[in-house]
């Protein structure tokens, strides 16, 4: 049979097909490139993955219509990753190569050149700054800027503000004329923070990456908040640089990690990148080939960048590992975290997972020698650890959710001067209206959930559909005499009792309804910083990235609704959360308390948290985890189904059961399939089938056989079906 391209198209479609090779080029130089294949009735963007024998007599086979790239975009390197993806988490090969080009790209555009936007002065822009124009205090900054040098792209986010609303203003006027320039290939250092110099537990941790730099091994640096982390990550990249070798570093969130980011940018300037979720396709494209071409010495980005091509890659860093956002929810369902590990390793490069609070998948590589941890032990100030103390709130009054006794724990903090932080994982102001006359309750039409009243947008919401209704509108009317009354506390409860107990007392509230606006979190967080707070309130937002010298007093308003998530992640999530949190507080000479409202002291996870450290914790999680057979100790995958008729997600995951029973081996558990843990959500009915190995290559052959079933199931058309590994969730 005749040698062809395989080309993966950029499709859903779990095969790849053959096409003729164009006559002229080597076809195996052509692995990587983009081509347009007819497809169907059209044609179809397509990478071409292999060359290899025909599946097809060759009078069958078409040509390729267009040999889009020369030479490939990709790395051979990244496209086998992206392939092994696939193959891992069951992926179509095509979808997930979609996810790794730019939109621009995906589309068959040429990359952009690396020519970066920047923006100069006009004469009539150089006359209003100095003929006393009356110009906005951001307009005359900006302006002023472009009046210098050309104000480039890249350094709009060293603003102090969104100057993106001022750059149109200013270019409407014609005061600010838009240019392409080349990108700085190096700035000078003289204008750059110096580095600060390592205390003996970070040049330990430092020396151990440094000395093995040409190999791959995972190390997993643990420390406290305020440990030296950032810092030790800064120093490994500037090794990195120095070597003309390339750091890429992925962060769960780009607005929670600003602290940073920033940092980076300060000690390495243009040299840095960003890639996020929040850039224009066009921005995005442009960092992408900025760092295939080698322009960029240190790439950070979100879940994503870890599919940016770097052409000399050296280091790769993944800060706080355990963040559950590192995981994608939809489509392609990949860990970052985990493909990171995998291309250092295929790279054969070391790689860093840096965090407070561990993962339990990174503490048993850990314990079984695959990965090599790295401890910083002491906050670098010298300070002292927080306390955390627990808050039996059983049969206390409470309002808005306080007891007394945190409230006065409050009062002494405030009178000193510094900060407080509450911690309740609740939006809106209560999670529950019901009618005291007729017992009716506020409940979603689309999914098994209560709404939740929002009192300052005066609307009845679900928070996992966003169906709701506005009750000015809408009011409730239930019964002849409604009587609407609330139970439980969401975040505004506790801000109006908070508002009435301290009254003159500068409170604020952070959570995604008072956050809506770009740019609002980070001024509320500066705000905090300088001292223009005091009572500050919020939801996770709070718990991640940016750290609050001031604060000396956490309060964990309601620590029960997570003791008692039924998900097998959830005692990890409540000792993270928990950690995290105290993390925040106390800095230099003032330590830290934390206080955690429960009705239930002697939780054995709380207890844990309480009295012993992270690492006892650790030590109870795994040992629960195995003795359940669940993940770390098993790899487990599941399989969701969702559909409008009740009955049928689950006769096509019976039928799933019933197809490979007898086909998996006998180590392979299957589970279910049992309704998932809301039933019905956007008015799906959904159901999950839960399997899982000891083995991975039994669950990966468990897999494939899954999938087979799937294929030949006659539901399978009438259902909506994804294969989840390794999830977040096994609900
Ligand atoms: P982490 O990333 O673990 O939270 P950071 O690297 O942000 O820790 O360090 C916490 C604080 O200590 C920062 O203000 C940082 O500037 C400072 N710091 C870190 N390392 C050193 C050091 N070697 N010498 C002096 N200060 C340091
Ligand atoms: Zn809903």
């Amino acid at each position: 049979m005749a040698r062809c391209l395989k080309v993966a198209v950029l499709a859903p479609m779990r095969q790849v097909f053959d096409y003729h090779a164009p006559a002229g080029p080597d076809a195996d130089e052509l692995i990587g490139c983009r081509v347009r294949v007819p497809f169907g009735k059209g044609s179809r963007l397509g990478v071409i993955v292999e060359v290899g024998e025909a599946s097809l007599s060759a009078e069958r086979i078409k040509n390729v219509t267009e040999l889009i790239d020369q030479t490939p975009l990709l790395p051979g390197s990244l496209l086998a990753l992206a392939l092994w993806a696939a193959d891992y988490y069951c992926h179509p090969p095509g979808e997930v190569l979609a996810a790794v080009f730019p939109l621009e790209l995906r589309r068959g555009e040429a990359p952009r050149e690396s020519l970066e936007d920047a923006w100069v002065a006009t004469a009539a822009g150089q006359q209003a700054l100095s003929n006393g124009t009356r110009l906005g205090v951001r307009q005359a900054h900006v302006l002023g800027l472009a009046a210098g040098e050309a104000l480039r792209a890249s350094g709009l986010s060293t603003l102090p503000f969104d100057a993106r609303r001022v750059l149109r203003e200013l270019t409407e006027r014609q005061w600010l004329c838009a240019v392409r320039v080349p990108p700085v290939a190096a700035i000078g250092t003289e204008s750059l923070e110096a580095f600060l110099d390592l205390n003996d537990a970070q040049a330990l941790a430092c020396a151990a990456v440094l000395e093995a730099a040409d190999r791959y091994r995972t190390y997993l640096l643990e420390g406290i908040t305020g440990s030296g982390k950032t810092e030790v990550y800064l120093h490994l990249a500037r090794a990195m640089q120095a070597g003309g070798r390339q750091t890429l570093v992925l962060i769960p969130e780009i607005g929670l990690s600003e602290q940073l980011v920033r940092r980076f940018q300060r000690r390495f300037g243009s040299q840095v990148a960003l890639l996020h979720s929040d850039l224009s396709d066009r921005e995005r494209a442009l960092v992408w080939e900025r760092c295939r071409v080698g322009e960029v010495a240190i790439l950070i980005g979100t879940r994503s960048a870890l599919w940016t091509p770097l052409s000399n890659l050296g280091l790769v860093i993944v800060d706080e590992e355990h963040d559950a956002s590192f995981k994608q929810q939809e489509g392609f369902r990949y860990s970052a975290r985990d493909i990171a590990v995998m291309r250092a390793r295929q790279d054969g490069i070391p790689v860093v997972l840096g965090s407070a609070t561990p993962s339990l998948e990174s503490e048993s590589n850990v314990r079984r020698g695959k990965y090599t941890r790295l401890r910083l032990p002491e906050r670098t100030a010298g300070a002292i650890p927080p306390v955390l103390r627990g808050l039996d709130v059983r049969s206390l009054p409470l309002t808005g959710g306080l007891s007394d006794a945190l409230c006065k724990a409050m009062d002494q903090v405030l009178t000193e001067g510094q900060q407080v932080l509450l911690f309740l994982n609740r939006r809106g102001y209560a999670p529950l209206v019901m009618c005291h006359a007729c017992g009716w309750i506020a409940r979603c039409e689309r999914c098994d959930a209560r709404l939740v009243l929002h009192r300052e947008s005066g609307r009845l919401s679900c928070h996992h559909c966003g169906a709701g209704r506005n009750l000015a509108r809408q009011p409730v009317t239930c019964c002849p005499q409604p009587m609407p009354m609330t139970l439980g506390v969401g975040t505004e409860q506790v801000e109006e009792a908070l508002n009435q107990r301290f009254p003159g007392r500068r409170i604020l509230r952070i959570d995604r309804d008072s956050m809506r606006r770009k740019g609002q979190f980070e001024a509320a967080c500066a705000a905090v910083l300088a001292g223009e707070v005091d009572i500050l309130l919020g939801t996770q937002m709070l718990a991640k990235g940016h750290d609050f010298p001031e604060v000396t007093l956490v309060g964990i308003v309601d620590a029960d609704s997570r003791l008692f998530a039924t998900d097998f992640r959830a005692a990890e999530r409540f000792a993270q959360l928990v950690i995290q949190v105290a993390g925040r507080a106390g800095r230099g000479s003032k330590p830290g308390l934390v206080l955690i409202q429960t009705h239930h002291p002697d939780h054995p996870v709380l207890r844990t948290v309480l009295e012993s450290d992270y690492p006892d914790f650790v030590a109870l999680g795994l040992a629960e985890r195995e003795a359940a057979g669940l993940p770390p100790f098993t790899a487990m995958a599941v399989i969701r189904a969702e559909a409008g008729q009740q009955a049928l997600p689950t006769e096509f995951l019976s039928g799933i059961r019933r197809a490979t029973k007898s086909l998996v081996a006998a180590e392979v558990r299957l589970a279910g399939p049992v309704p998932a843990t809301m039933e019905r959500r956007a008015g799906k009915f959904r159901a999950v089938l839960m399997v899982s190995a000891e083995r991975r290559g039994a669950l990966a052959d468990a897999l494939l056989k899954i999938l087979k079933a799937i294929e030949e199931s006659p539901l399978r058309h009438r259902v909506r079906w994804h294969i989840d590994v390794d999830p977040e969730e096994a609900g």
